[in-house]
């Protein structure tokens, strides 16, 4: 299968033929994706311009990238982009590539959807464009130099796609017990008297886990409750059909048998959708996408580079609201879990490529320690993790609420 290091190795070199469409002043445009690092990025001499926007280099390794009302500094290499006094994240660093500016592709369908004024990001379609339901706002037609300073369009309260204007009465989670069926997950521990399988300690806790929710008034639907396989772009499309708020993915972590001492590695970690940054992260994403395999129906489609790309551009949408998700996750477990936090981590996990919402994957513990294998295996320390993310997703659903009401006019 095509890795993530293989697709960095073409980098610029192999161009996807996919793109996002810039409806902004003038025809649309057509932007094609090119991959930096593995991941999908746009380059800056294309996009920036399509978007009735101007890019200047003002120093060696530095730009600018003014667009209507706003403004970007960006550096080579830095993660960061600068807009009137903040400094904003972005996914990865833009670069200069063979005197090519390139723009991780997240900076322009999220970045700039926030920062810049009137601009929409519209993920089922891979569309930009000025000012939400136009194709063409009034202003945009301005042509000669001036065309750059475009009018700036308001962004109606519905600006934000796949989000109802108001707090829903009824929230839904979706709750994801990992593996199933012949995939059994990891099993462990590691000399233990006793063997405990991923995919059963998943279904104890993602069902107590929905039970404890439903008793905070929320509506649950469960990818699986039973012990059966479920695909795993399959768990993405559940969640996406039943309209849940978030998705939470439950898993139980195995150390690496490399490791100088396997059986000692405990502890609980979440996960956000983003590249895999460390090579600790790249070991989980290869253990959690392994489940692929037991998939007898593979379609190719659904798996290839391109789908991937552009399912990612769609949940870039809700990068920053997973990660903030996963903080509140990995926090909540710290306060009743006997094992280290460590910490919040991102990477590729297909589970969570299909998911249109905020999604994190959690490892409640490691089952190859046996210490930690006894513990997730009791009925009452599985009542009290589901109790950890229940409380979790509520704190997360009452603050999205509360900064989606903020935003009411
Ligand atoms: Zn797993």
């Amino acid at each position: 299968m095509t890795g993530p290091a293989a697709l960095a190795a073409l980098a610029l070199a192999l161009q996807l033929p996919g793109a996002i469409v810039v409806r902004g002043a003038g025809r649309p445009v057509e932007v094609p994706i090119v991959l930096m690092d593995g991941a999908p990025a746009v380059r800056a001499d294309e996009a920036i311009p399509a978007l009735g926007g101007r890019v200047s280099r003002v120093a060696e390794g530095r730009w600018t990238l003014a667009l209507p009302g706003a403004t970007l500094d960006i550096r080579d290499g830095l993660p960061f982009a600068g807009a009137a006094g903040a400094t904003l994240p972005i996914s990865a660093s833009p670069r200069l590539v063979a005197g090519v500016l390139v723009l991780p592709l997240q900076l322009v369908t999220e970045l700039l959807p926030r920062t810049a004024t009137g601009l929409t990001w519209d993920p089922a379609r891979a569309e930009l464009r000025a000012g939400a339901g136009t194709v063409f706002s009034p202003a945009s037609n301005t042509v000669g130099p001036g065309a750059g300073a475009r009018e700036p369009v308001r962004k109606p309260a519905s600006a934000r796609p796949s989000r109802p204007a108001t707090p829903r009465d009824r929230r839904v989670v979706v709750v994801d017990a990992g593996h199933g069926g012949p995939d059994n997950g990891m099993h462990g521990p590691i000399n233990g008297r006793f063997t405990i399988y991923e995919k059963d300690i998943t279904l104890a806790v993602a069902e107590k886990l929905a039970t404890s929710l439903r008793a905070r008034g929320v509506r649950v639907v469960m990818t699986r409750s039973t012990d059966t396989l479920i695909a795993l772009s399959d768990r993405g499309r559940i969640a996406n059909r039943e309209h849940g708020d978030l998705f939470l993915s439950v898993h139980v972590n195995a150390a690496n048998m490399g490791w100088t001492n396997p059986g000692g590695a405990r502890g609980f970690e979440t996960y956000f959708l983003a590249e895999a940054k460390t090579e600790d992260a790249r070991r989980v994403e290869r253990m959690e996408n392994e489940a692929i395999r037991f998939e007898t129906t593979v379609d190719a489609g659904k798996h290839d580079a391109l789908a991937f790309v552009i399912n990612d551009m769609a949940q870039n949408e809700h990068l920053r609201e997973s990660s903030e998700l996963a903080a509140i996750v990995q926090q909540s477990l710290a306060r009743m879990h006997p094992g280290p936090s460590r910490g919040v981590k991102q990477a590729g996990f297909r589970v969570l490529v299909t998911a249109y919402m905020p999604a994190v994957l959690i490892e409640i513990g490691f089952g190859t320690n046996p210490a930690e294998a006894h513990w997730m295996n009791d009925d009452r320390r599985q009542q009290e993790i589901a109790g950890a993310v229940a409380d979790a997703a509520m704190q997360y659903l009452d603050r999205y609420e509360r900064r989606v009401g903020a935003q009411q006019p």
